[in-house]
Order: C-alpha cells, then sequence, then structure tokens
C-alpha cells in the first residue's frame, strides 16, 4: 500500500538530513509502531506518508501511485484517504463532541444527511455514545482523544496515522486507546503510531520500525521496543 524506495527529507539546505534512505512497505491492513529517540525522524516520516511534506529526494508510492506524479486534486484525495491523530488532540474546544466529529465531514462536503449518520457510528466505534452534546473541556483526556481517534474514523480512512496519541496521557488509559487502535486495525484500517509507549510496544506484538538519526535501524515483525530482546 505505502512504499518508499531510498527516501531522504532535508528540512533546511545544510541541514542534516531528518530521513535518510528510507526504505519501506507497508501492507493494507498492517499495524506499525514507529518507535525511536526524540529527533529520530517519526514525525517526518507521519508528515511524508500524509503527503503534507515531499521528500528531498526518493520516491514514495501509495497505492502503487508514484505520490509526486499527484495533481492538486489527487493529492487531497490522498489526505482525505488518510486519518490522523495528534498527541495534543486538537479538539475545538468552542464546539461539542458531535460537531467536532461532524467538522471533519462537513469540511469535505458531506451532506447533513449524511453527517447524522456518520458521526453517531463513529462516536460508537471509540465508545463515546452518549458524549455527543459534552464539549471537550468537559470531558478527560483520554475521552478527548476517542473524540480525536473518532474524528479521524469518521471519514473511513484507509490508514489511520497517529503522533504520540498516548503521549499525555496516564498508563491505563493508554493501554485502552491502543486496545482500540488494535480494534480498528482487525477491522481492517492499516494504522501506524508514532509512539514512545514502550512497555504498550513491548505487549502488543506488532511490526516495529526503529528510527535513529534519520535511518531505519530495525523493522520486525513482532518486535520490541528496544532491541534487547
Ligand atoms: P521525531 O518525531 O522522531 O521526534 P522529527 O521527525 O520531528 O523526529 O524530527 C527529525 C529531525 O528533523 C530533527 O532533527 C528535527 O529537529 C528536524 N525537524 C523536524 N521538523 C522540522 C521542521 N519543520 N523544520 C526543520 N527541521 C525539522
Amino acid at each position: 500500500m505505502i512504499e518508499m524506495k531510498g527516501v531522504s527529507k532535508v528540512y533546511h539546505t545544510g541541514a542534516k538530513p531528518a530521513l535518510q534512505d528510507i526504505n519501506l512497505k507497508i501492507d493494507g491492513g498492517e499495524f506499525v509502531f514507529l518507535v525511536g529517540p526524540s529527533g529520530a525522524g517519526k514525525t517526518t516520516l507521519i508528515r511524508l506518508i500524509f503527503c503534507e511534506q515531499a521528500p528531498t529526494s526518493g520516491r514514495i508510492s501509495f497505492l502503487g501511485r508514484d505520490t509526486s506524479t499527484y495533481k492538486p486534486g489527487e493529492l487531497l484525495q490522498h489526505r482525505r484517504r488518510m486519518g490522523m491523530v495528534f498527541q495534543d488532540f486538537r479538539l475545538l474546544k468552542s464546539k461539542t463532541v458531535f460537531e467536532n466529529v461532524a467538522f471533519a465531514l462537513e469540511v469535505v462536503g458531506r451532506s447533513p444527511k449524511e453527517i447524522q449518520k456518520r458521526v453517531p457510528l463513529a462516536l460508537e466505534q471509540v465508545g463515546l455514545s452518549g458524549k455527543e452534546n459534552a464539549f471537550p473541556g468537559e470531558l478527560s483526556g483520554g475521552e478527548q482523544q476517542r473524540v480525536g481517534i473518532a474524528r479521524a474514523l469518521v471519514r473511513e480512512p484507509l490508514v489511520l496515522l497517529a503522533d504520540e496519541p498516548t503521549g499525555n496521557l496516564d498508563p491505563d488509559i493508554s493501554r485502552q486507546l491502543m486496545e482500540l487502535f488494535d480494534q480498528i486495525n482487525r477491522n481492517g484500517t492499516t494504522v501506524i503510531i508514532a509512539t514512545h509507549a514502550w512497555d504498550l510496544v513491548d505487549q502488543m506484538q506488532k511490526r516495529v520500525i526503529a528510527l535513529e538519526g534519520g535511518r531505519i535501524i530495525r523493522d520486525e515483525q513482532r518486535g520490541y521496543y528496544r532491541n534487547e530482546h
């Protein structure tokens, strides 16, 4: 589904590359953890997959298509096939839970009828039925992130990208959210998560791609956060 060949990313001429010579293939339906110290290149890799940034060199293809050949409309379509979840949730504080999730559909021009149908389904999927009229400030951190996940899911993305989704949450809540990501993945969505939650990575036994200094230093099925296993 996603393939990178010799991909490098340099943000500013002369700066150390954020990514160097990345070669990887992620199939549809996979669950992948991106791990590595701060500055290793995890966020950059997610941005490249989202096509928010273009690589400095190398090639990225999505569903067999070289993403550098996208026309502007295709670039939009690519992004709409991805759901994004952030560490800081990025909810609109003045909108209710329902409105936050609905907004993801409004901006892509879906009809009110479709919005009325899809938003409750997305909220049900993340376990937030009944919280439609709450405002983000009335929810716990874990619930707010569930809204963030519902917002990403409501457009039925092919790929769910999450950058440190549990970075602001305590261990129990983090575990529950990882179980939710796992469930979403079992329903067929490809899931790619950058995380420092080493204990959860070790428990979940998923593919682990470890980055360091912009390079892939390890790529293992049923891998661990660190190498010494
Ligand atoms: P991680 O997510 O693993 O912490 P990042 O992808 O954020 O790593 O960063 C990789 C490298 O790229 C770091 O050296 C970082 O300082 C640099 N970097 C990231 N984003 C930018 C940017 N927008 N402009 C310039 N340098 C950046």
